[in-house]
């Protein structure tokens, strides 16, 4: 069975529920449905979520919120009636605002019933059944999810063809409705996958997969086929704007494939994302993908002789740690070691730092050069193949690009340079058209 999930812009009017019966017919294993909230139809259309938080941030401060409310209800009567379907859902939207009014209804819950009224039109139109999540998403009070005991409370819940589920929320042990953090819906969606041990977990949204590069700078980029787990956190953590790897645990655990596709594009592929892959499909393509982030600031400690001090290294960290700064990258020379920082996180306190650092440090040279941005290449491929880092340099020396920092670690999974911010966005076109085009 495939467990698939559907985003807020999969279910924003009824032409996309239109669109989402088609994709289920054409694969009969596609019989779990997790669903999110109606998201917007177009640039400045409302996401009904952010109408329901609204919504309740009004009655907080004692203001009528029944404009809101009414935009919220008519959105789904407006799918129902465009699709044909009998149900009788005023009745519920009128005791949702009774009680909103009588102050009986938590943050969670009313936001909460966004996923829910999909689901309800949902089920309906497909005629599959409608599980409620509050039936068997069980958190503990610490605000985790009880496992075990909510992959118990759905497996037997699921009969006939198939079933309809709201993403994004679950029940407190105390009975109340609580919701995950926003885009919580693939939580949902990947919890229903580890429970029923799906064979894939398939994510649409609106995009056919994540992309192998920024679309802002290479044009029409390729998607990534084929990523595992731990590119995925380089790609995201050197900048890419991918899935937030923890809304995924479940799924990761049980080692189930998780294929993010487009439901404006059924028949793309989209990318399959996995722990590891035996099979190589493209075995000429090293580099999976290419990011990074600019404004990066280089603090660099010269001191003679350093390569023999003991705790040089600790002294600058202690530093930096004291002023509550991350740092990124540590790349070093024999008499030098150079801390690379986001600008931002030292814009305030530069100079303080700089000056324990002169203190405690008592380098021969001190320097700072910002205006840097850090480009990745990363890449399971590139492991153990000697050669790599060579064409990488080669061809950015060739555009005449200058690398400010080398790191590599030694997992061998990404490539990692600093360049002028200016060269940025040249690196990563001159990597994409050399090596992946
Ligand atoms: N509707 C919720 C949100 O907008 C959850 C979701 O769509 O995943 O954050």
């Amino acid at each position: 069975m495939k467990v698939v999930k559907f985003g807020g812009s999969s279910m924003a009017d009824a032409g996309q529920y239109r669109k989402i019966r088609d994709i289920l017919l054409s694969d009969p294993e596609r019989r779990v449905v997790i669903v999110s909230a109606a998201g917007k139809r177009f640039k400045d259309d409302h996401k009904i979520t952010d109408l329901l938080y609204l919504c309740y941030a009004h009655t907080q401060y004692g203001v009528d919120c029944s404009g809101v409310f009414q935009m919220i209800e008519s959105r789904y009567l407006e799918i129902r009636d465009q699709l044909g379907l009998e149900l009788d859902l005023e009745p519920e939207f009128a005791d949702l605002k009774r009680r909103i009014d009588a102050k009986q209804v938590t943050q969670d819950e009313l936001a909460s019933r966004g996923e829910y009224f999909s689901a309800r039109l949902m089920a309906a139109y497909l005629g599959f059944q409608f599980i409620d999540a509050a039936d068997w998403v069980k958190f503990n009070f610490d605000g985790t999810v009880d496992q075990e005991a909510t992959y118990e409370a759905l497996r037997g819940q699921v009969r006939g063809l198939g079933a309809v589920i709201p993403g994004f929320y679950g029940l407190m042990p105390d009975g109340r409705i609580r919701t995950f953090s926003r885009g919580g819906s693939d939580i949902t969606g990947a919890l229903a996958a580890a429970a029923l041990d799906a064979e894939v977990y398939e994510n649409w949204t609106d995009v056919s997969g994540i992309l192998m590069a920024d679309p802002r700078i290479v044009e029409d980029p390729q998607t990534i086929p084929e990523v595992t787990y731990d590119e995925l956190r380089e790609l995201s953590y050197s900048g890419a704007q991918v899935l937030h790897e923890g809304t995924i645990f479940p799924v990761r655990e049980k080692n189930i494939p998780l294929n993010i596709r487009n439901t404006n594009a059924p028949d793309d592929p989209g990318t399959i994302i996995q722990e590891r892959f035996d099979q190589d499909s493209d075995p000429k393509r090293f580099i999976t993908g290419i990011t990074g982030k600019k404004d990066f600031t280089i603090i660099s400690i010269s001191k003679r002789g350093m390569s023999s001090q003991v705790g040089v290294l600790r002294r600058v960290l202690t530093v930096l740690e004291r002023h509550n700064i991350s740092v990124d990258y540590v790349p070093n020379g024999i008499d030098n070691v150079s801390v690379v920082v986001p600008t931002e996180s030292v814009a305030a306190s530069l100079y303080t730092i700089l000056g324990e650092i002169q203190k405690e440090v008592e380098p021969d040279t001190l320097d700072v050069h910002d205006q840097i941005a850090v480009v990745a290449a990363v890449g399971r491929k590139m492991a153990f193949r000697p050669g790599i880092s060579g064409q990488i340099f080669a061809t950015l020396g060739q555009a005449g690009i200058n690398i400010r920092m080398i790191n590599q670690g030694p997992d061998e999974l990404n490539i990692i340079f600093g360049v002028d911010n200016r060269d940025f966005a040249a690196a990563i076109r001159v990597l994409y058209n050399s090596f992946v085009k």
